[in-house]
């Protein structure tokens, strides 16, 4: 991939934006090789296995205004885009944003899928934009984690840090955190060669040998998928049959570049700098052996953030919150967007365009309910 990121600003300028990277490019790179400065600490790569990033964007954990006509719980694509539609609609958003704020792409080094950036873009980066975007609009961003919430009435109410927040409308744009093993070298290793998006990091591996864990339509679909890029996949499944579909069992037994690994299980992802290979183990007789492996995609399932929620909103089979009529919930003035409901398409630029959704219905509402006159339309 060609990196021109050191000799040309891609951005419009308003942003303090330092392009002293070191010219590393793709997995080889999980920390970012410039900085957006408005204010904080600059995103990092992070260490955890969580949804959002160890390393909070700004830091910001001031209280500050604590009412707002819509508070969005959230600050993912979703979340964020939604704070830029209702801001510019001067509903003055507070953003609940979650103490590791900027969600699964805060995890992901380069994105070369979201439109408007030809040449990739670090997923912290592009966080960053969207973060710095809707401050600019007079979005109040507080980087808390929410504990409870009360939607038995308007205003809304919900506690972070033992500080209550009230609103009128609430968006809830809080994600769903990718399931990971749980290995040390997993986490290290992850951004140099360990993923759990094939869409956003398939592409990295190109003419290179691989391996998926898992046994479910996610595992199957991703190996069939990443033939596309590597010259072998390797399926690694902890059993000695798949979770999985049927037709997708067969057409990823069909393809000649996926070789089936029953019984096996990751014990240690190899490498310092990035992933070179994997020491799994047989898990009928605990036999262990090393095999080569230049990338490790992780396809072990989703976690939807619907924790707190979960006794207010409606869940579907697999957890997710349903949406009713596009963004709408069960509750009135309740709206949802991006992944903690979406589990089918789970991209950035589709979750943004549901903030988007779901920022324009809770304005609507808003006017419907008499909180704010019917003028703002025009802001969109
Ligand atoms: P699933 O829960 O269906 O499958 C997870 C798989 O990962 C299982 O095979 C499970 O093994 C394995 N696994 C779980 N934890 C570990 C672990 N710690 N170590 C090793 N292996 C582990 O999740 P999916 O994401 O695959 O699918 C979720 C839902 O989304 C499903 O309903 C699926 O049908 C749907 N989906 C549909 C698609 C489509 O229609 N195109 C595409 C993708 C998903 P075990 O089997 O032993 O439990």
């Amino acid at each position: 991939m060609s990196d021109d990121r050191t000799t040309s600003n891609p951005r419009p300028s308003g942003l303090a934006i330092d392009f002293s990277g070191d010219g590393r490019t793709g997995t080889e790179q999980a920390a970012s090789p410039f900085k957006i400065d408005f204010g904080g600490a600059a995103p990092t790569a992070p260490a955890e296995p969580t949804t959002a990033a160890a390393v909070p964007l700004t830091g910001t954990h001031d209280r500050g205004r604590t009412e707002a006509k819509v508070i969005i719980v959230g600050s993912g694509p979703a979340g964020l885009t939604a704070a830029i539609y209702a801001a510019r609609a001067n509903l003055e958003p507070i953003v609940l944003a979650g103490s590791a704020p900027g969600g699964q792409l805060m995890i992901t080094s380069d994105v070369e899928n979201y439109p408007g950036f030809p040449d990739g873009i670090q997923g912290p980066d592009l966080m960053a934009t969207f973060r710095a975007q809707a401050e600019r609009f007079g979005t109040h961003i507080v980087d808390v984690d929410i504990e409870r919430v009360d939607f038995s009435a308007r205003p809304f109410r919900l506690w972070a840090r033992g500080v209550e927040y009230k609103a009128q409308a609430v968006i809830v744009a809080t994600g769903a955190s990718a399931l990971w093993l749980g290995l040390d070298s997993e986490t290290r290793l992850r951004g140099r060669g360990v993923s759990a998006c094939a869409t956003c990091d398939g592409f990295f591996f190109r003419g290179k040998e691989i391996a998926v864990v898992g046994g479910g339509d996610t595992a199957l679909e991703e190996a069939t998928f990443l033939t596309r890029f590597a010259t072998k996949v390797h399926l690694l499944h902890r059993r000695d049959g798949f979770r999985g579909s049927k037709i997708m069992v067969d057409r990823a037994k069909a393809n000649p570049k996926i070789e089936m690994h029953y019984n096996t299980k990751v014990e240690e992802v190899l490498g310092e700098a990035h992933v070179e290979g994997l020491r799994v183990s047989d898990t009928t007789t605990g036999a262990e052996r090393t095999m080569d492996a230049e990338g490790l995609f992780i396809a072990i399932g989703y976690k939807p953030n619907t924790d707190v929620f979960k006794d207010w909103l409606e869940v579907d089979d697999k957890g997710y919150l349903t949406v009713r009529d596009e963004t709408g919930s069960k509750i009135e003035g309740v709206f949802i967007a991006g992944d903690v409901h979406d589990h089918r398409y789970r991209q950035a630029v589709t979750a943004a365009g549901e903030g988007c959704k779901a920022a324009i219905d809770a304005e609507r509402w808003l006017e419907s309910v008499g909180v704010v006159e019917e003028s703002t339309a025009a802001a969109w």
